[in-house]
């Protein structure tokens, strides 16, 4: 699926080139059961598909507004940049795909940090944007969520982090790694004051996401069908000589093995965390 579909400027009417363009991005085909789907039913569906419940990615502020009572929530922190502290360069400059994906996204780095109410309820949400270097967290994925933390603590208000991310981010080196002890850290002081913590891992929650906040949560929740797990699966079975079993790394698979609470759709989220607030709070 396109990141975001965008009218081709400066072509022309007529024939089979308008025909083309008028219809490029309205259709996309579902990744599991093969139908094509109109995409504005698909946005209209949270992001579902219609026919076989496949959930596909939902963005940071898409995935706030449906979970925010009418959509509405203040944005936190806004603001943080990373200052590129190695100055890392790959295939080019951090600095330049900083400035990239802040151009693409709209985003200043792969997180949203956001308060408001659910269901009545006055809480703080973090939502990670995959779109954004693949949701890696840096310094400023580690900051904001820290300062979502304590934010809650001195509020007394829950915390609920929803997560899609590939692990930590390279370019950011130690830096992006310390994040992982910065975080944990602080939700044993929330843990401390007994606020209550909910992890909602989406597809994919992977690498250092997974081993530090994503599986730290009072509950730990996942959306069907999601990638879940620190190594990939060839790592894996390239170190252990196994072949790993069918549906390894999934969200089904890893609640039925001990690892989650709970697989809950996407339809059912906001009922099921307003739920399990009252029983946390009430
Ligand atoms: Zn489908």
């Amino acid at each position: 699926m396109a990141w975001f579909t965008r009218q081709k400027p400066g072509v022309e009417g007529g024939g089979e080139g308008e025909k083309k363009v008028r219809t490029e991005g309205l259709w996309l085909k579902c990744e599991s059961c093969g139908q094509i789907i109109w995409k504005k039913a698909l946005d209209e569906n949270q992001q579902v598909c219609p026919r076989c419940e496949y959930h596909f990615k939902l963005d940071a502020r898409s995935r706030l507004a449906s979970l925010f009572d009418d959509g509405a929530y203040q944005e936190q922190d806004a603001a943080l940049l990373s200052t590129d502290p190695l100055n890392f360069v790959d295939s080019k400059k951090y600095s330049e795909r900083l400035a990239a994906m802040r151009r693409a996204t709209s985003l200043d780095d792969a997180l949203v940090s956001a308060s408001g109410k659910l269901a009545g309820r006055a809480v703080n949400i973090c939502a990670m944007e995959l779109k954004f270097i693949g949701g890696s967290m840096g310094s400023v994925v580690g900051e904001k969520i820290t300062r979502a933390i304590e934010r809650s603590i001195s509020q007394r208000n829950p915390l609920i982090i929803v997560s899609a991310s590939g692990g930590a981010r390279m370019q950011e080196g130690a830096v992006s790694l310390m994040q992982l002890a910065k975080i944990s850290a602080a939700l044993m002081r929330l843990d401390e004051k007994r606020i209550p913590y909910i992890s909602v891992l989406t597809d994919p929650t992977t690498g250092g996401v997974t081993a530090s906040f994503a599986m730290l949560g009072d509950l730990n929740i996942a959306e069907p069908g999601a990638l879940i797990g620190f190594a990939g699966p060839r790592v894996i079975e390239q170190t252990i000589r196994q072949k790993l079993p069918e549906g390894f790394q999934r969200s089904e698979f890893l609640l039925e093995h001990g690892f989650l609470d709970a697989v809950v759709k996407r339809f059912e989220l906001k009922r099921y965390l307003a739920d399990a607030l009252h029983f946390f709070c009430d």
